[in-house]
């Protein structure tokens, strides 16, 4: 390698200067922001002297007595999950409401064709031959018959339990799912959830002044297709104008960050809310934009159709052992299942004291991320694309004036100021969840530019702007290969049985 054209190349780059380390200071600095950026995005750790301590050892016993084998709907198993669930409730000293929530063929037919991304014509030539070799079915009908049978959606019952609030006639509610699939015990997914309402009942289950009534609902047939939330939703229209929060727990996994992944929309206020309970939540707004682009859904998708507000939460790490054998109380992460009953016990003692209606405020829509462990930035869309405009017009000014006086030359830092101004201002009208991806290293390149008459501020402020970016990058780009990649590699290793 000719050593002088490299020295060149290092110049241009703001690498090289006399014999300075920039460029291990860079280093220095992706690493530093790369660390505290996924620390962001770890559950706190478990702390035996919390005074929310003794409630986490009863939910660990409680999902170590009820996650023990598979309880799918229909099944002999979540009979007794749901009998050991009353008396944990009546024991309590409260009642709770068991509700038939079973379907009709027809209407069971209509609520999982309705999902179909094909017609249901279509759909049968795709997937009738294997169903016919797996179980010597020939028609669509006698498919469905044989589904509806299969999955337990002639016997579904949810379970709620209503705290009453003092003259109260608002209210949040809890939902978390109390079936499994056929293959998992599912301590994680989602009896975690479960016991951890359990938990909050019990905290405010004799309380005489409670601010809102607290739902909690626990529905059946979730992993069947959202049945049990289906038809409680139909079965309790007069709930829509009192519920001013639905808060969804879910698991995709078993460890990392209890993350805020979904919200309704225009949930400004909502978050808000979430902050000032002292939830400290792990909430990215891209993240609803790539749970988008996923096949999951849960119980939140039906209240956030029929047009409730609220949030919806789960971790996505230790997808390897999503609905699988291995969902068990063994492999849960101690630190996660922590945060997670933290998330529910602030969110309840917080609705127990103050007026849910804080939270429905006037409607704006919200970007949010992490920023530094424990706190996150909210701010308003509206506030965020007024942010990314003045960046952008800041850096076309900086340009223009760099062309007009001929310094315009073509470096790596003026090509990734283009290509951060056109990435930001098409993020910021069609995605603008996450375009402060964008225009914070926008931002970052164009103060290092114009800084770069005075050497040693330009280098502080190039190293504070990578930390900045990495921290804000980092636990994006983990969480997309987690959330999108992973599953697939998973699936693909399945497939040629590298991985069973
Ligand atoms: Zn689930």
């Amino acid at each position: 390698m000719d050593n002088g054209h490299l020295g060149l190349k290092r110049e241009r780059f703001g690498l090289k200067k006399g014999k300075d380390f920039s460029g291990m200071i860079n280093l220095a600095s992706l690493v530093t922001g790369a660390v505290i950026g996924m620390r962001q995005i770890r559950p706190p750790h478990l702390d035996v002297d919390s005074p929310y301590f003794p409630a986490y050892k009863r939910m660990m016993s409680n999902i170590a007595r009820l996650a023990t084998e598979p309880h799918p709907s229909g099944s002999e198993a979540i009979r007794t999950v749901q009998a050991e669930l009353l008396t944990e409730i009546t024991d309590m000293g409260l009642q709770p409401i068991v509700e038939d929530a079973s379907l009709e063929l027809e209407e069971y037919t209509e609520v999982i064709t309705s999902r179909f991304r094909s017609s249901k014509e279509v759909w049968w030539e795709k997937n009738r031959e294997k169903i016919a070799s797996d179980h010597d079915i020939h028609s669509f009908s006698e498919y469905f018959h044989f589904r509806f049978h299969d999955v337990g959606a002639d016997s579904l019952q949810n379970i709620m339990v209503k705290l009453q609030g003092v003259d109260a006639n608002r209210g949040v509610l809890f939902v978390s799912h109390y079936d499994s699939v056929n293959t998992a015990p599912g301590a994680a997914d989602d009896m975690l959830a479960v016991c951890a309402m359990l938990e909050a009942l019990r905290a405010h289950a004799h309380s005489e002044s409670l601010a809102n009534d607290l739902y909690f609902l626990f529905t059946d047939g979730e992993e069947r297709g959202l049945l049990g939330v289906y038809k409680f939703v139909e079965m309790h229209p007069e709930l829509k104008d009192k519920i001013d929060m639905v808060i969804n727990l879910e698991m995709r996994g078993n460890r990392g960050g209890f993350l805020l992944f979904e919200t309704s929309p225009k949930a400004y206020q909502q978050l808000k809310t979430v902050v000032k309970a002292g939830v400290k939540p792990i909430g990215f707004s891209f993240a609803a934009t790539i749970y988008g682009m996923m096949t999951n859904n849960t119980d939140f998708s039906m209240f956030r159709n029929a047009g409730y507000k609220g949030i919806n939460f789960a971790v996505i790490e230790g997808v390897e052992h999503y609905h699988k054998a291995t969902d068990s109380i063994e492999n849960l992460n101690p630190d996660s299942a922590w945060q997670h009953l933290l998330t529910v016990l602030k969110l309840a003692d917080y609705f127990a004291a103050n007026p849910a209606e804080e939270a429905v405020g006037p409607p704006a829509e919200a970007v949010f991320f992490p920023f530094s462990p424990g706190k996150m930035v909210l701010i308003k869309q509206g506030v965020s694309q007024s942010i990314a405009a003045a960046i952008g017009a800041a850096s076309l000014l900086y340009g223009a004036v760099h062309l007009k006086q001929k310094k315009l030359v073509i470096s790596a830092s003026s090509l990734c100021m283009s290509l951060m101004l056109m990435l930001t201002s098409a993020s910021s009208k069609w995605m603008p969840s996450a375009s402060y991806l964008f225009y914070s290293p926008l931002l970052a390149l164009l103060l290092s530019s114009l800084t770069s008459k005075w050497k040693t501020l330009q280098r502080a402020i190039r190293s504070l702007a990578i930390i900045a970016v990495s921290m804000l990058w980092v636990p994006f780009a983990f969480l997309v290969s987690v959330a999108l990649l992973q599953p697939s590699v998973l699936k693909f290793l399945a497939k040629y049985k590298i991985l069973q």
